[in-house]
């Protein structure tokens, strides 16, 4: 009896950081104002999948994610020319999930051809068939979410919002939405889909991660309140160098030593950015965790950010990137202060 009222009366401050932190299971959060549910962390296959991961491998990576809780995997008809979707398809067939338990996407611009109507284009003719060529990769009768993946100048904003709004009612996506835009074109063409009441955009995917925080933090800031605008974010590690391995150089088996990837491998030795993830090290140490996981963890606090899309080039990193749940809690605002002080 002594026993059990002393361990009741144990203050917070003597209980162990076990105690104190417990392991955080997935969370999912609403796309925007849209009912959809997508877990908190996503998985992502640009440059991976088709260029350093093959089927086998990309089966396993999906099998780590989804095993820690994630719903969503991210996915665009340009990752490698469509192999990318071919790769994702064929892994998803294998893996027999339930269609309704899953939320999978694609993105339309650059084209696989190079006819006028076939490269860099929005146009309704382009975007009525690249949707049928990504089903059929994918092997899917739908996919959750189609976006735009960079806008196009040269087509109107109308055009676009109602080929995307039709693919809606022809039942080959659910949701749609936008990639890299400006907060402008978003809401023109959210305003032009209201008007003509049409399907709405409800999600955009920016870059997001402790070195690309002008978007989603000053430019949208409208948005989330005035049209409920959701994010599934890319990049968190900055294409890997936020975790810190690019510190000596370039390891061999990172995207940063593929042959035609010369401009990732500058972005990340960039000297002045290698010194601020090198102040995030000691952090990282005194929270217990890795300085991917640190990064990571940084983008799931923003409460506007509906899923983080992770990437990884082999299972090992997806389950360490998987952890960076348990850090959460241990952000506190004291703790993102210093964050952004190393990396201003
Ligand atoms: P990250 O910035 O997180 O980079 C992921 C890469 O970093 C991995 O492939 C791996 O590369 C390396 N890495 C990951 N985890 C670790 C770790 N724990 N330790 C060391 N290295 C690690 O994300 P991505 O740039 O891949 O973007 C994520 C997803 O976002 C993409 O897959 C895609 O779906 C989406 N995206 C969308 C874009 C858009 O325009 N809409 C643009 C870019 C991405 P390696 O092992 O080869 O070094």
């Amino acid at each position: 009896m002594l026993c059990t009222l002393a361990a009741k009366a144990t203050p917070l401050w003597v209980r162990s950081a076990h105690t104190l932190f417990r392991k955080k299971p997935m969370q999912y959060r609403r796309l925007g104002r849209s009912g959809l549910k997508v877990s908190e962390l996503s998985l992502g296959s640009w440059v991976t999948y088709g260029t350093q991961v093959d089927t086998k491998a990309a089966t396993e990576c999906m099998a780590a994610a989804w095993d820690a809780g994630v719903n969503f995997f991210d996915n665009a008809e340009a990752y490698a020319r469509g192999m990318s979707e071919t790769i994702m398809g064929e892994s998803l067939k294998q893996l027999g999930w339930r269609r309704a338990q899953l939320v999978v996407s694609t993105k339309f611009f650059w084209g696989l051809n190079d006819g006028p109507n076939e490269r860099n284009t929005l146009n309704r003719k382009y975007l009525m068939q690249a949707i049928d060529g990504s089903l059929k990769r994918l092997q899917l009768e739908y996919v959750d979410l189609a976006f735009c993946h960079r806008p196009d100048p040269n087509t109107p904003i109308e055009e676009t919002v109602r080929a995307m709004s039709d693919m809606i009612t022809q039942g080959k996506v659910l949701y749609w939405g936008t990639s890299e835009w400006s907060a402008d074109e978003i809401r023109a063409a959210f305003e032009i889909a209201e008007r003509h009441h049409l399907h709405k955009p409800v999600m955009e995917q920016p870059q997001y991660n402790l070195f690309a925080r002008d978007k989603v933090e000053k430019e949208f800031a409208r948005l989330y309140g005035d049209m409920g605008l959701g994010l599934t974010t890319w990049s968190p590690l900055a294409s890997g160098l936020l975790s810190g391995k690019y510190a000596k150089g370039i390891p061999a088996d990172s995207r940063a030593a593929i042959k035609g990837y010369e401009w990732i491998a500058e972005r990340v030795t960039d000297a002045a950015k290698l010194a601020k993830v090198e102040k995030l090290r000691p952090i990282a140490a005194e929270l217990g965790c890795t300085v991917s996981q640190l990064a990571i963890a940084w983008c799931v606090k923003n409460p506007n950010v509906s899923t983080v899309i992770t990437g990884a080039s082999r299972v090992s990193q997806v389950q360490e990137n998987m952890k960076a749940l348990d850090v959460l809690p241990k952000l506190t605002a004291e703790m993102m202060l210093r964050i952004e002080a190393a990396t201003a």
